[in-house]
This record gives structure tokens, sequence and C-alpha cells, in this order.
């Protein structure tokens, strides 16, 4: 049985309205649509936005067009960008209540939970903003005498970025600060079920002193707001983190004028178990990996891979202690596993349980969605008996729900590993050195844990392999990420080698 957490009605609740950010202006939008946002706990509006249309969105591209051209920012040294980026993080740090908040209220994620991604993107800014002082190309003073060769970093232009639901101000983080350390400018379009904290991101920025119309914050559906900032000639460089699907569309319509994209896109991430490992420890991070954000998030540990010699123990284990996962009420501090972001998803998740058992898996655990009386909740489930083929074990289920598959060598389970489209992160268990290493080395995947899981931090890069993205977020690189190379070729004292004789030159 698990252990359910009844959502309390939001009674005297009062719902938060916001306007867009655009050229440092809080407006409306030009149609006067509205968006609601009902909390996935407890089934309430709980924020009201103004909507993006395409002309807003032209609008928003065309400030952080002329923020750009106009050379401010861009010119600004990385101190002055830097120190910037350092206010911004303190007031992260002062409004991470009423931020987490709004992540928990609008995504149905713990509040626990919720703070601690606000400490987290507060450390991401702090990071960027020291890399900001840093960014450098090169010079080659071994060309010969004649000849010096500087490789300079430049800003790439006009960055649009499109963040998903699931860590609405954490994948902000991920992306805006590196972008702003290279001293581009911006236009951010969350998604529409979470867009709040984006929104204070933009007053935090403005009370920071980042300049009118550098970062441009603007909310709307995907088709409406977002293919406008994927497609439109004045953008440089898109920057996404969403499904595969919707990845593709976006590298597509940026194909059209040859824009440079950087893609965050889906998992399906393997645990690899070996029977040397240290159980307690890998029991808890199968369970923590599978149901942390109630398993919407990409970096899910949605696949076990385990050795058949401890099959039986590992499923009946991982069984028991998921029963005892915390489910419900987002803003109880206790609870583990919130709400399911949307009603719909909520029946995707469950199709895929169904699917399973059709096809001859067994449910270990759960299986079932969790009527709590608001809101909507899915109980964490284990699905034994999974094939490698099956639905569930390849495709993103993006929900609580936990596939536990089977190995006999090593070459197995790399070999199941690999067997799918997605290559985001995996993990591998086992006390000895050597099986870790060939694991990690072989298994096709942009992180890899070994004897933890999804354990990060700032420094680390992250992002896919296959389609699971293109290109790398966080560590040292990520500045550069947004930056264009340029060659500065300098010739030194008399100019020799001419291409016309002397004769002809005079
Ligand atoms: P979606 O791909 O549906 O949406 C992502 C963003 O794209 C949203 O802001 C959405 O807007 C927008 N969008 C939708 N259609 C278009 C379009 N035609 N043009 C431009 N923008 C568009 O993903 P979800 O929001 O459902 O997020 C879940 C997905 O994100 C999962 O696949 C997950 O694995 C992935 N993800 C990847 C991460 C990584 O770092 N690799 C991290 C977190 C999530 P709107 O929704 O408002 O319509």
């Amino acid at each position: 049985m698990t252990v359910l957490m009844r959502p309390k009605p939001l009674d005297g609740f009062k719902v938060r309205e916001f306007n867009m950010l655009i050229d440092g202006k809080w407006t409306a939008g030009a149609e006067g649509k509205i968006l609601e946002r009902a909390s996935p706990g407890h089934g309430a509006v709980v924020s009201r936005y103004q909507a993006a249309t395409a002309v807003d969105a032209n609008r928003a591209i065309a400030s952080a067009r002329k923020a750009f051209d106009d050379g401010h920012w861009p010119r600004m040294t990385g101190a002055e960008r830097s120190r910037i980026l350092l206010r911004a993080a303190d007031i992260i740090d002062e409004r991470a209540d009423e931020l987490a908040f709004l992540d928990c209220i609008e995504s149905g994620k713990p509040i626990s939970q919720a703070k601690g991604e606000l400490g987290g993107a507060a450390d991401i800014w702090r990071y960027a903003a020291a890399l900001a002082r840093d960014l450098h190309g090169e010079s080659y003073n071994t060309l010969g005498d004649g000849t010096l060769g500087v490789v300079l970093r430049e800003a790439i232009g006009v960055v649009s970025i499109i963040t998903p639901w699931n860590f609405p101000f954490l994948i902000v983080s991920q992306k805006l600060p590196f972008a702003l350390a290279a001293g581009c400018t911006a236009v951010v379009k969350p998604s529409e079920l979470t867009s709040g904290s984006t929104l204070v991101l933009g007053e935090i920025l403005e009370a920071a002193g980042v300049p009118a119309g550098v970062v441009n914050v603007i909310v709307g559906t995907g088709p409406e707001a977002g293919a406008p900032l994927t497609s439109h000639p004045d953008i440089d460089m898109v920057s996404f983190t969403g499904s595969t699907g919707i990845g593709k569309l976006t590298m597509a319509n940026a194909a059209q004028t040859l824009k440079k994209v950087s893609l965050e896109l889906g998992g399906k991430n393997p645990q690899i178990v070996f029977p040397d490992a240290n159980l307690d420890d890998f029991i808890d991070a199968a369970v923590f990996g599978a149901y942390f954000n109630a398993g919407e998030c990409c970096n899910a540990g949605s696949r076990l891979i385990v050795h058949r010699e401890i099959l039986d123990e590992v499923t009946s284990r991982v069984a028991a202690l998921s029963a005892k996962v915390k489910v419900g009420d987002p803003l109880d501090p206790s609870t583990q596993v919130g709400a399911i972001i949307t009603p719909q998803h909520l029946a995707k998740i469950v199709s895929y349980v169904k699917g399973a058992s059709e096809n001859g898996a067994s449910v270990a655990v759960g299986g079932t969605a969790a009527d709590l009386g608001l809101g909507q909740f899915m109980e964490p489930t284990i699905l034994s008996s999974v094939a490698p083929d099956m639905a569930v074990a390849k495709e993103e289920v993006f929900g609580p729900v936990l596939s536990v598959l089977a190995f006999e060598t090593t070459d197995e389970a790399i070999r199941v590993a690999n067997s799918i489209d997605y290559g985001l992160s995996a993990g591998v268990w086992s006390r000895d050195f050597d099986t870790c290493l060939t694991v990690g080395r072989r298994v096709r995947a942009g992180t890899v844990w070994m004897n933890t899981f999804m354990d990060g931090a700032s420094e680390l890069p992250f992002g896919g392999y296959r389609q699971s993205g293109i290109g790398r977020e966080l560590g040292r690189h990520a500045v550069e990420d947004y930056t264009e190379t340029k060659t500065l070729n300098m010739h030194i004292g008399p100019r020799t080698g001419h291409w016309m004789p002397k004769e002809a030159r005079g």
C-alpha cells in the first residue's frame, strides 16, 4: 500500500496574475488572450497569464535584436556582466520561497524538492557569473614572424530559450545565465503550464540591473508563441529543452535560416546492477531514480537492468521500498511524489502500464492512478518481466513507472542499455572498478553515474547522445556554446609573397 497524503483544498487562495516582459515593460498580449493554470495537485486555478501570439513573439524578438545590436550588453566587460549575474543569484536566494511555491503549485512537484531546485539554480547563476570573467579565445604566435593569429569568442547574438514544465526554474537557469554571460540577449518562453517562476525571474533580472530588452519573457502555447522563436530570421540560436518530437521540429524550423540549435531532449535511462553491488545503496537509488519528480524527469532511471542472480531479491526489495514512498499533496513538506502534470498525461502513463501488462509484464507494485479527492496522482509502479522490445522499456513514460529487465553477461547488459533511441544518462552499480569503467565507457549516454544516481554539479556538463539531444549544458564550456568564433589573421611588417608580379604592381 502506497502512503497517500490527501491534498487540502486551496481555500482563500489568491490567483496570481502575470503580464509578459517585452522591451523592459510588463505588458498584456496584443490579442488579449488569457491562459489559466490549475494546480495539478488541487484542481484549482492558481495563475492567470497574458498569452502571446506571433505578434507578441515578434515584438520580443525585435526588442532582443535591438538590445544586442546597440552593443551595450555584448560590449560590457565580463566583470560587469558577472556582477549583475551575482546580484541576480542573491535575489533568487531572497525570493526562493516564492519561486519554489510557484513551481510547486503549477507543476505539482513536492515543495521540499522545489526548494532544493532553487538552491541548485542560484548556484548555477553564480557559476555562470564566474565564467563570464573567464571567456576568452586563443592566440597563435607560432605562425612565423609575419603573422599573428587571434581567435576571438564573440556572443552569438539573439538566443531564444524554450523550456518544458517539469523543472521550470532549474532548466531556464541551465541556459539563460550562460547566454547572458557570453553577452547574448534573449527571448524566453517557458511552458504555458508552468510560466510563473520564469516571469518572476524577469523581475529579478530587472532588479539586478539587466538592461531593458536584454531579456524578454513571453508566455503562450508552443505552436503560437514558441514556433516564431524557432524560425524568425532575427534569432541566431535556439536553446530548447523538451520532448524529442518537438526538438526535431525545432531543428527543422531552425534549419531554414541555419540557426545554431542546442537540444536537451528525452531519456530512457538504465541503471545496471551487478551481484557485487552495495544493494542497500542501490535499492534506495532505484526508488529515488524512478520516482523523483513523479518520474516526470528526463533523467529518470526508468529501466533497471538487473543481473539474473539477484533479480528476485532486487525486485522484491525495490517493490517493498516503493510501497513506503509518500505520494500526494505537493504542499506537504513530507511528500516525496507529487501530482501528475495534467489529466491527459496521467491517462497516458496508465495506458503504458496497461499495454505492458497485456504484453506479458507483471505489476509488482502500484499500477493505477491514485484517487486523492483533488488533482491527479499516480501510484509508484514497478513492472517486472519486461522484455527489451516492449514499448514501456523503450519509450519515455514520464511517470513513476519502473521497468525491470534481466541480464546474464556484461555484454548483454550493455547491449540492452544501448538498444534504444535515447542516450541521456545511465547508472552502473558494482564494487568492482573494472566492471564500472567497462560499462561506463561502453554505454552510449551523456552522463554515467557509478554507485550513485542523478547527482549533479554546475561544473559537470549535461546533455545527451543520439535522440536525447545535441550539445551540452553546464560545465566550463557552457558559455562558449553561446558564442561564435572569429579569426583575426594579422600581418606584421612588410608584406611578402604578393600574388601579382612586382612589374605589374608598379
Ligand atoms: P514539449 O516538447 O511538449 O514542450 C517543450 C517546450 O516546447 C514547451 O515550452 C512547449 O510549449 C514548446 N513547444 C511546443 N510546441 C512547440 C513548437 N511547435 N514550436 C516551439 N515550441 C514548442 O515538452 P514538455 O514540456 O512536455 O516536457 C517534457 C519533455 O521534456 C520530456 O520529453 C523530457 O524528457 C524533456 N526534458 C528534457 C530534459 C533534458 O535536459 N534532456 C530536461 C527536462 C525535460 P507549450 O508546452 O507551452 O505548448
